[in-house]
């Protein structure tokens, strides 16, 4: 899996990050929320929510690591 995946779209358009859930130890995928300033998505193994948010101080990183 490439670490250098820029942004990419599911089959129907809608933008996605790539996310690391290191404690579970899986892959998932964050999407831009209805608002467009954040990506969110919870973690696929325990559910828990994480986001990233979009701007100023936002990053421009594509691939996240996750703490669950
Ligand atoms: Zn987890």
């Amino acid at each position: 899996m490439s670490l250098s995946v820029s942004h990419r779209t599911t089959a129907k358009g809608k933008p996605f990050l790539g996310v690391r859930y290191v404690n579970c130890q899986t892959y998932g995928r964050l999407y831009l929320n209805d608002e467009k300033n954040a990506y969110v998505g919870s973690c696929p193994r325990c559910g828990k929510r994480y986001q990233v948010l979009i701007g100023a101080k936002g990053t421009d990183s594509r691939m996240f690591i996750a703490s669950c």
